[in-house]
């Protein structure tokens, strides 16, 4: 057990248990969904209830104790009942204190338990959406969400139920108690609620929408921040610090304004609460001294009311705080539903299959694909044919869509028209994950997780050996290099692989795929940010890796696929050429032109 975990787990959901019900996150109302993460979660939250009431016995129990004190055994010279009740109210105060704690810890035990069941299945849900979301959010805003937005939902799951009891326990407690000890101020006294509740709604629209506001902002910063500073490469080689500042301190100044709105409606929410509060004070001092004046009723009862008047406070302070809590809470919690409630645009057909033993043959009928409905078209009728084995291809101008149509063939993106086939069979009609265990994609820029050279390898294969990563290391021509670092496979790779060479990533990343081992293999410009030298110590190991399967290889220079028997050219969205390397310089066309341009002829 590497990390230290709470020994008190006795509350703790059972794995199973803690995601029962499937939530309709379009159309299930948001309360409902905030009530269902409580599920898991009952006990706890029944023993936090019981031990809110407890506390708030005790609480309306002491002004009623001293009224009695007041009236009845002080005047009577009970001295020895009065200290023995006073030891009793000591001994009240002593289980007010241990229920205290059981509410603090094992209630934020529980507000924690479920952020943390949210947490989980925004995070979940994330991974399951497409590329495009990707496209459109940022980063840093997404994981403002999965964290800052979320405490507070948590804050809100635990404080909130238990201030709203509390608070209304106790505001209903001690009005009775207070009627029957004097109606005429109990009434007045209470006649400023509603005052306070009437103002509340008022100023409810205008606090949801400063805590909205302030989440927003609070995004932007985060996402700002991710990028400027895993940037910070370029901005240092561009000298560009002070763009990056500027940039940075605009949203900053955004989030300070909104966090200004925030607190001036919390600031006139609270003084007007402070003014009930001050309000409710000066009428039973007025009206209770008016009382007296008039010999209608004792001094006892003046004290006993103003320590009611404490206690009658307390849940007003409560039930404002327990305003603000929930504004934030649920501004993040519609937050976190707009998110789940967003459909995946690509996944499985509900009669989708597994893709088994799959040859490798792809299809691509009249495939017209654009990235939005407001944008152009990247391909235009699209024709092509992959027999299993064979090794294509690709060429074209910069921009000429070759990636985009790698990236339609493990359904990263789905066609606008017309259809790919994988074996005969429509990719979308195969089921995600096993179409995509089918094609192993290497590209330009490699993605290195955080952690060692062997993870990063071994995630081509969550499963495998330790001698399938060091057979693999070695196909890929990495295992020297590795054996060369001090650490071996051990050797941390660095955020994105920082600390190795483009041509060592790379291989990394060939090393993967050798151990996913997938029929189909596209190779999107994998070697054109290496230099030739290098290029040529890969191009062995890319020969390897293509060896048997069915490869579509991009290259941007063309020198590079002079050996593949079949090269097709894309340009202005379509395949404008399509041969081997002798018909297609013959023809004096897109691809001559293109060789001409790279000094090749
Ligand atoms: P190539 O790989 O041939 O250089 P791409 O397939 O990457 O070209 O891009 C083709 C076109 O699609 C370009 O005009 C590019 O701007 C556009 N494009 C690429 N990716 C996206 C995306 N995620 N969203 C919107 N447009 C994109
Ligand atoms: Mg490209």
């Amino acid at each position: 057990m590497g990390y230290d975990q709470p020994r008190d787990v006795l509350f703790r959901a059972k794995r199973g248990f803690a995601m029962p019900s499937k939530r309709d996150f379009k159309n299930q109302s948001k309360l409902s969904i905030f009530i269902s993460y409580y599920r898991p979660y009952w006990k706890l939250f029944c023993l936090d209830m019981l031990c809110a009431l407890a506390i708030c016995g005790v609480n309306l129990l002491f002004p009623y104790i001293s009224d009695i004190a007041m009236k009845t055994m002080l005047p009577n010279g009970e001295y020895q009942v009065f200290f023995l009740v006073m030891g009793l109210m000591f001994l009240a105060y002593i289980f007010k204190s241990v229920m205290h704690f059981v509410v603090t810890y094992w209630g934020h035990t529980m507000g924690v338990n479920m952020e943390a069941d949210i947490r989980r299945d925004l995070f979940e849900h994330l991974q399951t959406l497409s590329f495009s979301f990707f496209d459109k959010n940022r980063t840093g805003q997404l994981m403002s969400r999965l964290t800052g937005d979320l405490h507070e939902i948590g804050e809100l799951a635990h404080h909130g139920p238990e201030d709203l009891f509390i608070s209304f326990i106790s505001l209903i407690g001690a009005f009775f108690l207070m009627l029957t000890i004097r109606w005429e101020l109990a009434l007045a006294v209470f006649a400023v609620v509603p005052v306070f509740l009437v103002f509340t709604i008022f100023q409810r629209k205008r606090m949801i929408n400063a805590s909205i506001s302030v989440k927003a902002k609070l995004a932007v910063i985060n996402g700002e921040a991710e990028s400027s500073l895993s940037g910070v490469r370029t901005a240092q080689a561009f000298a560009n610090e002070a763009e990056e500042d500027r940039k940075f301190n605009n949203s900053n100044d955004h989030f300070r304004w909104a966090r200004q709105e925030h607190h001036k409606a919390m600031a006139i929410y609270q003084s007007g609460m402070e003014l009930c509060v001050g309000v409710m004070s000066v009428i039973v001092i007025a009206m209770g001294g008016w009382l007296i004046m008039e010999g209608r009723m004792d001094y006892t009862v003046l004290v006993t009311f103003s320590l009611y008047i404490t206690t009658f406070v307390t849940p007003i302070r409560k039930l404002s705080a327990f305003v603000e809590q929930f504004m934030q809470g649920m501004a993040g919690f519609s937050r976190f539903v707009e998110l789940m409630a967003l459909e995946p645009e690509i996944q499985d057909s509900p009669n989708a299959v597994e893709a088994v033993d799959v040859a490798g043959a792809i299809d691509l009928e009249n495939v017209t694909f654009s990235y939005g409905p407001d944008q152009p078209k990247v391909l235009e009728n699209i024709d092509l044919h992959i027999f299993a084995g064979e090794t294509l291809a690709v060429v074209g101008p910069s921009g000429g869509g070759k990636t985009t149509l790698c990236q339609l063939i493990p359904r990263f993106y789905d066609v606008d028209q017309g259809s790919i086939k994988l074996d005969g069979r429509d990719v979308r009609d195969l089921t995600l994950a096993s179409l995509r265990r089918n094609v192993g994609i290497v590209q330009q820029d490699v993605f290195l997780f955080p952690g060692t050279i062997y993870d990063n390898i071994a995630y081509g294969k969550p499963d495998c050996t330790e001698a399938e990563v060091i057979e693999a290391a070695r196909r890929a021509e990495l295992y020297d290099d590795v054996m060369a670092m001090p650490n071996g496979f051990q050797t941390y790779v660095g955020e994105r692989g920082v600390m190795l060479s483009g041509g060592q990533k790379q291989r990394v990343s060939i090393a993967r795929v050798f151990l996913k081992d997938p029929p189909v293999l596209i190779l999107d410009e994998a070697t054109s940010a290496l230099g030739t030298v290098t290029e040529q110590h890969i191009q062995s190991a890319f020969d390897a890796l293509a060896q048997g399967r069915t490869t579509l290889i991009i290259a941007h220079r063309l020198s590079t696929v002079r050996s593949a028997p079949r090269i097709a050219v894309i340009e202005g969205s379509r395949i404008s050429e399509l041969g081997s390397w002798e018909e297609l310089t013959a023809r004096e066309g897109a691809f001559a032109r293109l060789c001409q341009a790279q000094g090749l002829v």
